[in-house]
């Protein structure tokens, strides 16, 4: 066996381990993907070859009825009858039968432009890189289910004990989220790269877009903003590692997703839109309205601030760590964003975590999005959240 296919079966084992056995799983296999035919009742088989002995460890199902779609359009390729949604929202969705639908997204982490080696640890990387890619899946309303892992590690990553604190954060995450790996792919690279395929399910028709706010909806937010982005501030002056920081950094080494709330809100057919907040709220508000056709006002007196420690604005300097402006723009918080019609939002008590939740604004007929200061001030909110492809990031 190869050293890649010794990686890859080191990284299944260890991620499986924790998460969903595989069945009779052997020490050490050598492991690939077998993508299957479209007649057959399985997306792919993860086949385990040891000692010339070979097996199909696991096969992820595919529904009955996926035959029966037939792609629809001259060529065959650009429509099919099992797509509800392409691209533009959190994930797509494939409507393999009538029974289910499954939502599915990618996200790529890539060290130096979302994570620095020296400053995150191996666990965090793991684990908030699953949690960026089940976000959008929970930002949907969806339930995650699986994921597929493309790992390009570097020399450094190769090393035994920074590769299995990444996968106990991954294999935490994965535990948490109720999401299971089920295939994956190592190669080498100049630096980490980490891409993540995850994949839920929804009933049918529930899926929350960003796309159904209306005029008049109230607008909610879960937890509290600019905790991530805090941390963040920490880390890029060096202070990551500081043990009396700790507690400050989890948010933005360790974000935790709403799995439930984002469920319970499809299930009840509540929320007219949702989206997850990664870039930050003025940005991904920004993004919701657009593809709602509307506007939005926010109201900065509601808005859940993080509160920042005196010794921390000591340590890091005032300005720039104002709470309102960390709550307005600073990203990955993973929490959720949703509107809710106002004569239903007396249900949302019933939600899971409802005392987390607050009402900071109303969607508007305008395209504009507004920002009412404490003052009663009216301020056009400008998209300021994180842009990789900025210029001064
Ligand atoms: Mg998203």
């Amino acid at each position: 066996m190869n050293d890649e296919g010794q990686l890859v079966a080191r990284i299944i084992r260890a991620l499986s381990a924790r998460t969903t056995p595989l069945p009779h799983a052997p020490e050490k296999p050598s492991i690939r993907t077998e993508i299957l035919p479209r007649n057959s009742p399985h997306a792919f088989h993860l086949h385990s070859t040891m000692a010339g002995q070979h097996k199909v460890l696991a096969s992820l199902p595919l529904p009955k009825q996926r035959t029966a779609h037939r792609p629809q359009g001259r060529s065959g390729a650009s429509k099919s009858s099992i797509l509800r949604l392409a691209v533009g929202d959190d994930a797509a969705i494939l409507a393999p039968n009538g029974k289910l639908e499954w939502v599915l997204t990618c996200d790529a982490f890539l060290e130096n432009v979302h994570f620095l080696l020296k400053t995150h640890p191996p666990d965090s990387v793991g684990y908030k890189s699953l949690v960026r890619a089940t976000s959008d899946v929970v930002a949907m309303g969806a339930t995650p289910r699986f994921f597929l892992l493309t790992l390009g590690l570097s020399v450094k990553t190769t090393r035994k004990k920074w590769l299995n604190n990444f996968l106990r954060g991954m294999a935490r995450a994965a535990r948490e989220f109720g999401i299971t790996v089920v295939g994956g792919d190592t190669t080498k690279s100049d630096r980490l790269f980490i891409s993540i395929t995850a994949i839920g399910e929804i009933q049918p028709g529930r899926a929350l877009t960003r796309s159904g706010a209306r005029a008049g909806d109230l607008i909610y937010v879960s937890g509290k903003l600019g905790r991530a982005q805090l941390g963040l501030e920490a880390a890029l002056r060096g202070q990551g590692n500081d043990p009396s920081l700790r507690a400050l950094m989890q948010p933005h080494f360790y974000p935790k997703i709403r799995v439930d709330l984002g469920a319970w809100l499809a299930e009840q057919r509540l929320a007219s839109s949702m989206m997850d907040i990664s870039d930050g709220l003025s940005t991904d508000l920004g993004r919701l309205c657009a593809a709602s056709h509307t506007g939005a006002e926010i109201w900065a007196d509601q808005m859940p601030v993080a509160s920042v420690p005196e010794k921390i604005l000591r340590k890091l300097g005032e300005p720039r760590l104002d709470p309102l402006r960390l709550a307005l723009h600073g990203g990955e918080d993973y929490e959720l964003l949703f509107t809710v019609p106002s004569q239903r939002v007396k249900k949302l008590r019933d939600a899971p975590g409802f005392p987390l939740l607050s009402c900071i604004g109303r969607i508007t007929d305008g395209r504009t999005l507004v920002l009412i200061t404490n003052d009663g001030l009216k301020l056009r909110l400008e998209p300021r959240g994180w842009d990789p492809f900025r210029k001064d990031s």
